[in-house]
């Protein structure tokens, strides 16, 4: 195993400096990352997993004597290096609380939070900083909504409306305040290919829908739903949309302005980010109306021991010492995708998921699950004579990581009448040898278990 250490020397100082000064030049931040960020269009013809693979140091390692394969993508992603050193370079630097104490290295710090709020607003295209709130990831920011948005506006009889894609994080939050409230939850169905059924959808839609709240990308099937439709159909009835963007974000490009919803959420540990922080966006004149959810420090204009005024958003959702470091390390990961792009990235993904389908699909007694008409990443499977979770531990003997399980989307699973399946999921540091690898290794434990 390569050992990987942080070298303090190698610190760029200069960037550091140059972030703050640049601030204090009155130059803008949004100026400065545009300089940084290349065009999602040019870049494709660099785009090199090879050379994606150098930049992330836990690649680079034996597991069970075999070279570690990633394929649990959809459960986290590894992180780059340049991402291991901002948050390195924060600590070793900068770090500091924020907004509140007046020396230095609060404004440095200050500085590297509020800058990454912008590179977030630029990566997803939402109008302004102040629509976007740090969260720990995308469950505490589906529940931030659904105690904001959910209890100020949802009442007795009301609809709320998820999908039967969805992960837990977006089904279990929707059926507590549907419960507390006497609303009713009703969960869109899907086809035997693992797509959303459209018309059924529609019919589900009527005066009472308050909210339709659903995943942008399926993490089962890998199935993308057709976002901007379903906004549009929900926008009929006046409904509000959420979308949980967590198996999106990294795979396709995001503009929240273009697809008109009220809320996307995401975790940054999904896109090469550390662990611990991700961010919702939220209409302006949305979050405006909404009330706090958790009350504390930097959430507050003004506090006696009776009464509170509390701060504007995003401020007013941020209660308490924020994941500095961590948003930090989301806006490096954001600016390293970008350099890459997008468009490369996903041409890229989807030629390693169509081939793994392929190669997948010629294994005798190898059922895929779902055949969605758009996919991105993720392939799911079950085998006929070895138990999902006991072929995952096979595999791992292989050096191959994939998740196998339930993937928290049980409503999914089941609907394909399974409780877990095998699920390996791709990113653009995978590769077809890889995939390769993969095969050799099921036909080795299919072999093994007749
Ligand atoms: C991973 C995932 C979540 C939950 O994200 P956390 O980072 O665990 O909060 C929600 N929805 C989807 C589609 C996911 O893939």
């Amino acid at each position: 195993m390569e050992s990987f250490n942080i070298d303090l020397d190698d610190i760029n100082l200069d960037v550091v400096y140059k972030s703050f000064s640049s601030l204090q030049s009155g130059i803008p931040y949004s100026e400065e990352l545009q300089r940084m960020s290349f065009d999602d269009a040019v870049t494709s013809d660099v785009f090199s997993p090879e050379q994606i693979r150098r930049d992330f140091p836990i690649l680079h390692q034996r597991i069970n004597g075999k070279p570690l394969i990633w394929f649990d993508n959809a459960a986290t992603t590894q992180k780059p290096k340049v991402v291991i050193d901002a948050v390195a370079r924060f600590y070793a630097t900068d770090n500091s609380n924020i907004h509140r104490a007046a020396h230095t290295l609060a404004g440095r710090a200050t500085d590297a939070y509020e800058k990454a709020r912008d590179t977030v607003r630029n990566f997803i295209h939402a109008a302004a900083p102040e629509e976007i709130v740090f969260v720990r990831g995308t469950t505490e920011g589906i529940n931030l909504i659904v105690q904001t948005y959910g209890r100020k506006y949802i009442g007795e009889g009301d609809e709320i409306i998820i999908s039967t894609l969805d992960h837990h994080a977006n089904i279990v939050p929707w059926q507590q305040l549907a419960k507390e409230k006497k609303a009713r939850l009703l969960a869109i169905p899907i086809d035997d290919n693992g797509d959303i059924i459209l018309e059924a959808y529609e019919r589900l839609l009527g005066p009472k829908t308050k909210v339709v709240s659903f995943g942008h990308v399926n993490n089962t099937f890998g199935t993308v739903a057709p976002v901007r439709t379903m906004i549009e159909m929900a926008r009929r009835y006046n409904a509000r949309t959420v979308i949980d963007g967590a198996q999106s974000i990294a795979h396709t490009p995001v503009d929240v302005q273009k697809l008109d919803c009220d809320f996307f959420v995401f975790s940054g540990h999904k896109i090469y980010a550390p662990n611990g922080i991700g961010a919702v966006y939220g209409k302006r004149e949305l979050l405006e109306l909404l009330p706090p959810w958790q009350g504390g420090g930097n959430m507050i204009k003004d506090v006696t021991i009776e009464e509170t005024q509390f701060n504007v958003p995003p401020a007013r959702f941020e209660a308490g010492t924020p994941n500095v470091a961590g948003a930090v390390g989301l806006g490096a990961a954001l600016d390293y995708v970008k350099r890459i792009g997008l468009g490369a990235i996903g041409t890229y993904e989807h030629e390693l998921t169509e081939y793994a389908r392929t190669r997948l699909s010629a294994i005798k007694g190898l059922h895929l699950l779902g055949n969605p008409r758009e996919r991105v990443s993720v392939v799911s499977f079950i085998l006929d004579g070895v138990p999902t979770i006991e072929a995952g531990q096979l595999l791992d003997k292989e050096g191959i990581a994939l998740r196998a399980g339930h993937h928290c989307a049980q409503p999914a699973l089941r609907r394909f009448g399974v409780e877990a399946s095998i699920r390996p999921s791709f990113s653009f540091y995978n590769t077809k040898e890889e995939i390769d690898r993969l095969i050799e290794a099921i036909l080795k434990v299919t072999r093994q278990a007749l």
